[in-house]
Formats: C-alpha cells, sequence, structure tokens
C-alpha cells in the first residue's frame, strides 16, 4: 500500500448535493472561515494529495474540541497544506504549541507561508519524515506531554499512531482520528483495503485499552460519508 493515498474514498455513495448546500450553509453562518483558511484550502493543490484537508466546519469542530479541552499541546500527524493544524493552533492560542507531522516535503514547503499567513507560524512546528520515526523520536527525546492529538495520516499506520499518541500524551488528554467510516467500509472485516484494516485494527486496539473512553460519530457533507473516532484517556 503506498503511503500515498487518493483524495476521495471510492465513490459508492459520492456527497449528495444536498450535504454540501447544508455544508456550504453552516460554514458561511456559523464557522467563519477566513480568507487566510481558505488560502490554505486552496494550497492543497500544491500538494500531493490535493482537497484531502478536512471540511471548513469539521476544523471548526477540531478547534472547539481544543478548546473545550483546555489544549495547550497538540500533536498532529498528517499536515498536507496546514489547513486542520491552522485551526488547531489558533485555538491553543499564543501560549500554546503545535506539532505537525508529514511525510512529503512538497506538503511542507506550502505550509510555512500558510501558518506565517494566518498568525501562527510561532507557535507550529513542522517536523518532515515519515510519521512513526518522527513521533519514535519525540518518545525518546522525552518531550513535554501533548492535551490533544489528532491522528490524519496514512490510515494503515492508525495503531502505530495511537500506541506513541499513548506515549506521549497525559491522562485526560484527547485523541481524534479521522476517516474511520470511509463510505461504510469499515464494517467490512475482510475488506482487502488497508486503509479500512487500519481503521479496524486502531478500533480493537482501542476497545482493548481499559484506560481509553470513546466513541465514533458518522458525518456526511462535502466531504461524502465518513467519521471520525473521539478517544479521551482515563
Ligand atoms: N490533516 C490535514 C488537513 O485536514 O488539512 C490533511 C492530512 S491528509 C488527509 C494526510 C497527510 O498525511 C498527507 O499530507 C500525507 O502526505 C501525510 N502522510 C501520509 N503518510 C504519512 C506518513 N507515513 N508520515 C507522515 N505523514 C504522512
Amino acid at each position: 500500500m503506498s503511503e500515498r493515498e487518493p483524495a476521495a474514498p471510492s465513490n459508492r455513495y459520492p456527497a449528495a448535493a444536498e450535504w454540501q448546500t447544508v455544508d456550504k450553509y453552516f460554514t458561511e453562518t456559523l464557522v467563519g472561515e477566513d480568507p487566510t483558511l481558505v488560502a490554505a484550502r486552496k494550497s492543497g493543490g500544491e500538494t500531493t494529495m490535493p482537497n484531502a484537508e478536512v471540511a471548513a466546519n469539521q476544523g471548526a469542530f477540531l478547534g472547539l474540541l481544543v478548546k473545550i479541552a483546555g489544549a495547550k499541546r497538540v500533536l498532529e500527524f498528517g499536515t498536507l497544506a496546514g489547513y486542520s493544524t491552522i485551526w488547531l493552533a489558533r485555538s491553543v492560542g499564543e501560549s500554546g504549541h503545535v506539532v505537525t507531522l508529514e511525510l512529503e516535503p512538497q506538503n511542507v514547503a506550502v505550509v510555512e507561508e500558510n501558518f506565517r499567513a494566518a498568525g501562527v507560524a510561532e507557535r507550529v512546528e513542522t517536523i518532515v519524515g515519515p510519521a512513526t520515526e518522527s513521533a519514535a523520536q519525540l518518545i525518546s527525546d522525552s518531550v513535554e506531554p501533548f492535551d490533544f492529538v489528532f491522528i490524519d495520516a496514512d490510515k494503515p499506520s492508525n495503531p502505530a499512531y495511537l500506541a506513541a499518541a499513548l506515549e506521549l500524551t497525559r491522562s485526560g488528554a484527547v485523541i481524534v482520528i479521522d476517516n474511520v467510516v470511509r463510505n461504510g467500509a469499515v464494517v467490512d472485516g475482510d475488506s482487502s483495503d488497508p486503509r479500512v484494516q487500519g481503521v479496524r485494527s486502531v478500533v480493537d486496539a482501542i476497545t482493548a485499552n481499559p484506560d481509553l473512553d470513546a466513541t465514533a460519530l458518522q458525518a456526511v457533507g462535502e466531504k461524502g460519508w465518513d467519521g471520525l473516532i473521539i478517544a479521551r484517556r482515563r
């Protein structure tokens, strides 16, 4: 399985026009995606995986979760053009810090300008390379524990990213894992898609971990039919 995933899930259920219209309504009313975020989203076209960033209302949801959790230190797996990173970084506030892990130098070349334009460059640290290795380095460096983790990189590595997140977080930390529904394919235990198996393996790991409370929410919208897991360390 290449670590470069197609941007969109297979379109067994393409995003319905109504879903897109509803996303647009809430984004225009509640979310307030500013021109900097719009520019960051558009710059995804210069990355290895165009259109793979979270939707605006999902970015706002992540930002709200960070604020609700009172998180000041955030770790992200999968930066792309830094769209979700900006939502996370704005939510930790000036005294906060976000570390974001990205494999592709081509993508990292885009993010610095996006972070600067968004006014968050000072509080974001981008580490280039395979996220398992970058996270292992953070563990061996005994960095200060993180309060919030967003896992949104290559899905087959989800179990490894969860294991690293558990090494790198404090009690009470929140861990969010994106794209866990995959057009409903998550329920197919015989799936030959390693991304589906990556989701199912991380579900098994969470289920077997008595230190984690978790749930999953399905979502429909401009990105189609997908969803996320929200877990919290006891
Ligand atoms: N979180 C971003 C957002 O919402 O704006 C979207 C991230 S995109 C879905 C997934 C990203 O993970 C891509 O930029 C891809 O290059 C990166 N990626 C894939 N495999 C990786 C790996 N092994 N280590 C680190 N990053 C990886």
